[in-house]
């Protein structure tokens, strides 16, 4: 292999270009970003950025000693997987390649209407929100999931009048189930901030939101936070199996084969927020938007480029700071019989935990990120638990394990 594309400059994309180099690839190596700036962090943007405690959160990285060509600004448009492989981009035309890492990330959805609408996903609109929270500002964020929660939580104290909207019946239904989602409810109301659930959102328009049966809500600022998708335009028409991300193995390759999966191809892989990967652990494909994933998994990535023996089988893992709370979760639960509370999920600090039978499938932690680190460890095993002993908090997860 002499010539590596990776597209798209996010944290997968970096971390994918330094694990080639640290496996040994010596060859040509192009890193193709839309974006003007080098790679940076997101978690920060609805956290220290938007509440104005840090500008900049552009990753570490030794891009002279990467010998890596950084195309910024630059946007892939189209895929050719014909003999001569390339990848199509909007001003440096044909760019060859021998080994591909598709790393585009996801882009966030927005509501239907023609008003004013902002999304965060990016450090521009990070800092335009910024601008946009001051005192007495009406804020309606679309959404109680994990943004809207934190960019509700940094309104909130930045004095503006903040109300949140939410389809589903409790904050973070579809995350969490609505069970667990119902115990963050009273969060919002604790921080001054109006939570309206069960209400659909028909459209934006000027100067605030109109609801499903017709109800307006006036607005200054319109912030919406209902998901993310990865933008597959470019890989449309390329042969490429993509279904809601891009298709791959547990390795991270792709396949050929538009309908269903046929050969695999060793020479392209997806990671990060736009691949729909194959989880052994779960048996089933999975399509995680969390940091941590960008961060691991494209070591995996690089490695089965290599043509080196990699399968990525982590627990998926992920955090969030809201309402003053430190939550993570780890593990799936899609399939779990019940949830265990460790702790008074009405209190301050408590762990919901998720199990089928007498195995642990996943954790959320609030406020308690020792239960996290051991749940995550017993999930990952697969370990048996004692349920008695698991909803005792002061007995450690680790303890809980059945000898
Ligand atoms: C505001 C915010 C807060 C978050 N907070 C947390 C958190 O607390 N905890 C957590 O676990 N996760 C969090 N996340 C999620 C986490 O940041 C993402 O999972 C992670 O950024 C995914 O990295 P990625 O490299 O796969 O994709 P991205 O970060 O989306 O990077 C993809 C890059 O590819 C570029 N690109 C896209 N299409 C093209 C193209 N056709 N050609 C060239 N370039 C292209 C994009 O412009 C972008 O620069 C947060 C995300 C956001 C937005």
């Amino acid at each position: 292999m002499e010539r590596v594309i990776v597209v798209g400059g996010g944290l997968a994309g970096l971390r994918a270009a330094e694990s080639l180099r640290g496996r040994g690839y010596k060859g040509a190596l192009t890193l193709v970003s839309a974006e003007r700036h080098p790679p940076y962090d997101r978690p920060p943007l609805s956290k220290a950025v938007l509440a104005g405690e840090s500008d900049d959160t552009t990753v570490d990285a030794d891009w002279d000693a990467l010998r890596c060509d950084l195309l910024l600004g630059e946007r892939a448009t189209g895929l050719r997987l014909d003999a001569r492989g390339g990848v199509i981009a909007s001003t440096a035309g044909d760019l060859p390649f021998d080994g591909l890492v598709i790393a585009t990330g996801a882009v966030p959805i927005t509501l239907p209407g023609d008003g004013p609408q902002h999304v965060l996903r990016t450090i521009e609109d990070a800092r335009d929100l910024r601008s946009r929270l001051t005192e007495g500002a009406r804020i309606v964020i679309v959404g109680a999931g994990w943004i809207g929660a934190e960019v509700a939580t940094t309104a909130a104290k930045k004095g503006c009048v903040v109300t949140v909207v939410e389809a589903a019946d409790t904050p973070l239904a579809g995350a969490l189930g609505p069970e667990a989602g119902a115990r963050t409810a009273p969060w919002y109301a604790e921080a001054g901030v109006g939570l309206r659930t069960g209400v659909k959102v028909a459209e934006v328009r000027d100067g605030g939101l109109v609801l499903a049966g017709g109800a307006p809500i006036g607005a200054d600022e319109i912030i919406v936070g209902v998901g993310v998708r990865p933008d597959l335009s470019w890989l449309e028409g390329s042969g490429l199996l993509l279904e809601r991300g891009v298709v791959t193995d547990g390795s991270f390759r792709t396949y050929a084969g538009e309908e269903e999966p046929g050969s695999v191809r060793p020479d392209v892989v997806a990671v990060g927020d736009c691949a729909a990967w194959w989880s052994a652990r779960y048996g089933r494909r999975l399509l995680v938007e969390h940091w941590d994933t960008a961060l691991n998994a494209p070591d995996v990535a690089a490695a089965s480029l290599l043509g080196q023996e990699a399968v990525y089988d982590a627990v998926p893992y992920f955090w969030s700071e809201q309402f003053g709370r430190m939550v993570q979760y780890a593990g799936s639960h899609a399939a779990s019989e019940r949830i265990v509370w460790r702790g008074d999920p009405s209190g301050r600090k408590w762990t919901a935990a998720w199990l089928t039978g007498d195995r642990l499938d996943a954790v959320l932690a609030v406020d308690r990120p020792r239960d996290l680190v051991q749940a995550r460890r017993v999930i990952a095993a697969g370990s048996a638990v004692d349920a008695v002993a698991l909803a005792d908090p002061d007995v450690p997860v680790r303890q809980a394990v059945r000898g």
